[in-house]
This record gives structure tokens, C-alpha cells and sequence, in this order.
């Protein structure tokens, strides 16, 4: 049996008619950036959420880059995230002229341990980038209430958590800002580079329009520069044209974590993901810690099973990084991790059968 990380050609032919049609749609119409596409998608995107605001942006990596310019962040400040992210979370803050602050994870959640984030605030933190990394909730609630009581800007990086939730409030809806990527194999991917930033502050919804526009509203009236970040109107048509189902899509993701937890849950040599209590996990990502990690990943791979790391070399550990002088001692959870963990195939249309064959290959690994 063959099994891939992601099949996106199996959600594609699933919704083939809907998806054609949207994009013939801006071929007549010729409406490339902007338009109505846009904002249709960014309305109903904003209405799904209940949230005032979505401005679509070019990916997710520039939103969160446009947001911390647009709260002020910049030379001098210093913004904390998490060791294990994917590089944006912290290159944007760089790339605003302030130093990002790596937190080591939880070890149970994986996200960021937010015990740890009090002890690294500095009269210089003007910011925490929350990652809600897999599709699992980081416990936003805590870090809410610290950044209020420290006057702090609380920026969700939502690009691994689409719909996910904590008690009842989706990612993305707490933070002064969600950003969000749609890239394409996101819980909610276009067939290209996009990302759209969501908030309820008009006056940030405004100034970050203008930003991701060349500091522009309106034609040839630009109040401050800018960037070129916006979201292009073949990706948002294709973006509503998925939209209709990107709750059941999500439920699937989540009963066939159920299916793997079932199936998998005998093998003593592996860790399966644990659910933060009162909390929505939407399984970007389906991510185990194995015994024999690289062993198993071949195994798998022989049997034609394709699985990934995420990620296989924490941030502080990366050459960019060097300058900030960090030991790895000072991520212990994260550096013993970044050996085990193992990201199985997860994908809404993962058939039970497939999950049955991966739980098996494994099973046989560890017994050989
Ligand atoms: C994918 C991702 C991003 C960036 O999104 P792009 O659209 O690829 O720029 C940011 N943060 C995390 C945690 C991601 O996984």
C-alpha cells in the first residue's frame, strides 16, 4: 500500500466541479488582484469566525510580519515565541528590527509551556507569538491573562490551527490578532501562497490593509510605505469554493486521530498526542514520539508509508540563530523531542483502512 503525507489531488477531485468553476470564474472576469473575490472570501471567512475583521494577505508568513510592524514592534524590542515552530514565527519578528526569545515546549502539548514565558519578559517585550503548532491549542487562555496583566501584545500564529479551540474560542480570537496561512497544505489551503490576518481592532484591520497595500487605501494615496502582500483573487475564489466543507474536512481530521489513537494505542514504544483538556485539536498534524525514530521512519518508508518531521531541527538550534548564543540546555523538552517525534500521514480522506495499515507496519517494527 502506497500512502502519502498529504494527498491534496484526492480532496481536488472531491470537489473538481466547484473548484473549475472558481477559477474559470476570475479567467472571465480577468480580476487577478482585488475585486470582488477577495472580498467575498474575506466576508465569509470573517462571518465563519464571527470576528470583525480578515484582511487576506499574500501568505501567512508576511501577516505575521505585517501585524508586528503595524503594533509597533521594531529596533530594540524583543518578542518571545516557541523553540519548535516553523521558521516564520520568529523570522518576522528579525525581520521587524526586534529579537525574537525562544520558550522551551510543554512536555505533555508540545506548544509553548507557558510557565516558562513570565521569566523571560524584559522591559523590552513588547510581544508574545503564540504557535498553536499541529492543530493543537497552546494554552491561550494563561497567556492571555499574562499579557494583559504585563501590557503585552498577544499575537496568534493560527497558520497550523484552522478552527481549532479552547473552551469554546476558536484560535485566532483572543489575541490582539489571528494570523492565519492558507498555503496549500494547510487545514485550509489555497493552490498557492496565501494568508489572511483576522481581529477585531479596527484600527489595527486598517492600518495592516494599508500596510500589505504599499501604505495605500486608496488609489495613488499612500500615508505611509509599505509592502506588496496581497491576497490574489484565483486563491480566494478557490478559498470559498472550499469553504463549504472545511468543517466536515476538519471532523474528519479529528476522527481519524481517533482512529489512530485506537489502533496505535498498544504499541508501548511510541507516545501518541495528548489532547490539552477543554480543548479542540484539529490535526494539522498527527504527531507520535517513537523509540528508534529514524529506524521507524525508514521501516515506514520501505513499506511505503510517507511520514515527516516537524520539525527535525528546533529553531535555537539553527545556524540563523547562532547570534543569540543560546545553549541546549536552555530547551531541554525541545531538544530530546526534536530526535523522537514522527509526523504520520494526516489528511481528512485518509481511509480507515490505511490507518490500519500504518498502526500494523509499525506494530511489526518494534516486534522485529
Ligand atoms: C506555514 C506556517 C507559517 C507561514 O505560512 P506561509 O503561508 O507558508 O507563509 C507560519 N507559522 C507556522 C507555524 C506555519 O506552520
Amino acid at each position: 500500500m502506497n500512502i502519502p503525507f498529504v494527498d491534496l489531488k484526492v480532496q481536488y477531485n472531491s470537489i473538481k466541479e466547484s473548484i473549475d468553476s472558481a477559477i474559470q470564474n476570475v479567467l472571465n472576469e480577468t480580476s487577478f488582484v482585488g475585486g470582488k473575490y477577495v472580498k467575498n472570501f474575506e466576508e465569509q471567512f470573517a462571518k465563519l469566525y464571527g470576528v470583525k475583521h480578515v484582511i487576506g494577505c499574500g501568505n501567512g508568513t508576511d501577516t505575521l510580519y505585517i501585524l508586528m510592524k503595524m503594533l509597533g514592534i521594531g529596533s530594540g524590542d524583543e518578542v518571545i515565541t516557541v523553540a519548535n515552530s516553523w521558521i516564520s514565527s520568529s523570522e518576522t519578528i528579525t525581520q521587524t528590527g526586534a529579537r525574537p526569545v525562544f520558550a522551551d515546549i510543554d512536555p505533555d502539548y508540545y506548544s509553548i509551556n507557558e510557565h516558562l514565558i513570565e521569566g523571560l519578559i524584559t522591559p523590552h517585550t513588547k510581544a508574545i507569538v503564540l504557535v498553536h503548532l499541529h492543530g493543537q491549542m497552546a494554552n491561550v487562555e494563561f497567556v492571555e491573562k499574562l499579557c494583559k496583566d504585563k501590557g503585552i501584545y498577544l499575537i496568534e500564529d493560527c497558520a497550523q490551527s484552522h478552527f481549532s479551540e479552547q473552551n469554546g474560542i476558536r484560535a485566532g480570537l483572543r489575541g490582539i490578532a489571528g494570523s492565519f496561512s492558507f498555503y496549500p497544505g494547510k487545514n485550509l489551503g489555497a493552490y498557492g501562497d496565501a494568508g489572511c490576518i483576522m481581529t477585531n481592532d479596527n484600527d489595527l484591520a486598517i492600518k495592516c490593509r494599508m500596510y500589505a497595500n504599499h501604505g495605500s487605501l486608496k488609489k495613488n494615496v499612500h500615508i505611509i510605505e509599505g509592502i506588496n502582500s496581497r491576497l490574489d483573487s484565483m486563491q480566494a475564489s478557490i478559498l470559498s469554493a472550499k469553504l463549504p466543507h472545511i468543517l466536515k474536512w476538519t471532523e474528519q481530521r479529528i476522527n481519524n486521530a481517533a482512529l489512530y489513537n485506537k489502533y496505535l494505542s498498544a504499541i508501548q514504544q511510541i507516545v501518541l498526542p495528548a489532547v490539552r483538556p477543554g480543548t479542540k485539536h484539529t490535526y494539522h498534524l498527527y504527531v507520535i514520539r517513537a523509540q528508534q525514530r529514524n529506524e521507524l521512519a525508514k521501516y515506514l518508508a520501505d513499506n511505503g508509508i510517507e511520514t515527516s518531521l516537524h520539525y527535525p531541527k528546533i529553531l535555537p538550534n539553527q545556524e540563523a540563530y547562532k547570534y543569540l548564543n543560546t545553549k541546549p540546555e536552555d530547551f531541554p523538552v525541545a531538544n530530546k523531542y526534536q530526535e523522537e517525534i514522527l509526523s504520520l500521514p494526516m489528511y481528512p480522506e485518509l481511509s480507515e483502512e490505511a490507518i490500519q495499515y500504518i498502526a500494523q507496519r509499525i506494530a511489526e517494527f518494534y516486534k522485529s
